[in-house]
């Protein structure tokens, strides 16, 4: 767009479509680089973000935190070339504190930018990027998957090497087989462990077989705690990650779990999940939580991406236009992988 405006996806009320709104096309400064976005990526997050139930962002605000595009404009010292292939990672710490410092930016209190969720996201033609937040995006990965796993990936990478911290032969369960439990499965195997997805989506769970998981439990026809206990031929898993955290799955996932077992909570839904205590405290269970990820594990997801070990699951495409219709299609709970918007 040669006029020097763009189009974006503005979120001005909560629980109320995005606005399709003219902005001008930013310029990037030194250290800068405008982005063609080729493909935004949605997940459950930016319901969250767009209806205020859970997150209440700063209004008006472009959503879009899964940005794939290629450099158009690289401001001086960006360290990036015109037409490069990347992906730009959203979670910005401030660089100073002790989280930054050891790597652990996603803990970071005083983010420089959590873009899509504080600061205008790639829900837009033209997206200007930090260039210190740009990872190179292989041939081979198309500017979908790549949008994708910028945030399904990178969760999973984050949830089984530094959560979970997966040991090759131990077994892992993974509740909820979407954007981000397809990606842990995917990482999971890649690591050398044994998987089990549950989910009670017939589609997600052949998406979850076709990554490599080695059994699929249907929780809708079976006490997936059982089944579970069936599957793994043990005392319970090893690892289990809960990527729903509803008032079930929590209290599923440590029963699943053998002693000494390890749970990793990463999805939430804002409500309270209750938990038996006892059944932790006889099983000695290691519970954590895992929020986003960190620069380096957009790289790893990238890499593992360019090494055909990490596919972005994408169910459709759908203009910028109708990016409400994809928000919709997104809360139906239906969708096998992600939704992406192709600016
Ligand atoms: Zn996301
Ligand atoms: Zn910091």
């Amino acid at each position: 767009m040669a006029s020097g405006v763009m189009s974006a996806a503005v979120l001005k009320a909560p629980g109320k479509p995005l606005e399709i709104e003219c902005r001008p096309r930013p310029v990037p400064g030194p250290g800068q680089a405008l982005i063609r976005v080729r493909a935004a990526g949605l997940c459950h997050t930016d319901l969250h973000l767009a209806d205020g139930s859970v997150i209440t962002p700063p209004l008006p605000l472009v959503l879009g935190h899964e940005i794939a595009g290629e450099v158009a404009e690289a401001g001086s010292g960006a360290g990036c070339a015109v037409g490069d292939r990347v992906l730009a990672y959203y979670y910005q710490g401030c660089g100073r504190c002790t989280w930054c410092a050891n790597g652990s930016e996603n803990l970071c209190r005083e983010p420089a930018a959590k873009v899509g969720f504080d600061t205008d996201g790639g829900l837009c033609e033209y997206y200007l990027a930090g260039a210190g937040s740009l990872v190179g995006i292989a041939d081979t990965v198309s500017f979908e998957e790549a949008a994708v796993l910028g945030c399904s990936g990178t969760t999973a990478v984050r949830v089984v090497r530094s959560v979970a911290r997966t040991a090759p032969g131990e077994s892992l369960v993974v509740i909820g087989a979407g954007g981000v439990g397809l990606a842990v499965v995917q990482v999971a195997v890649a690591d050398g462990a044994h998987v089990i997805a549950v989910d009670p989506h017939a589609p997600s769970r052949e998406q979850a077989r076709r990554y490599g998981a080695h059994a699929v439990i249907d929780p809708g026809a079976a006490d997936p705690v059982a089944a579970v206990g069936t599957a793994s031929a043990d005392e319970g898993c090893d690892v289990v990650v809960d990527t729903v955290g509803n008032e079930y799955t929590v209290g599923q996932a440590v029963r699943m779990t053998r002693t000494r077992g390890r749970v990793v909570l990463v999805g939430y839904t804002g409500r309270p999940a209750p938990l038996d205590v006892l059944d932790v405290v006889v099983r000695e269970t290691e519970i954590r939580g895992s929020v986003g990820a960190t620069l380096a594990d957009a790289r790893t997801a990238m890499g593992m991406a360019a090494a055909g070990l990490l596919r972005g699951c994408v169910e459709a495409r759908y203009p910028l236009v109708q990016v409400n219709q994809a928000l919709t299609r997104l809360a139906t709970g239906e969708v096998t992988g992600r939704l992406v918007v192709t600016p």
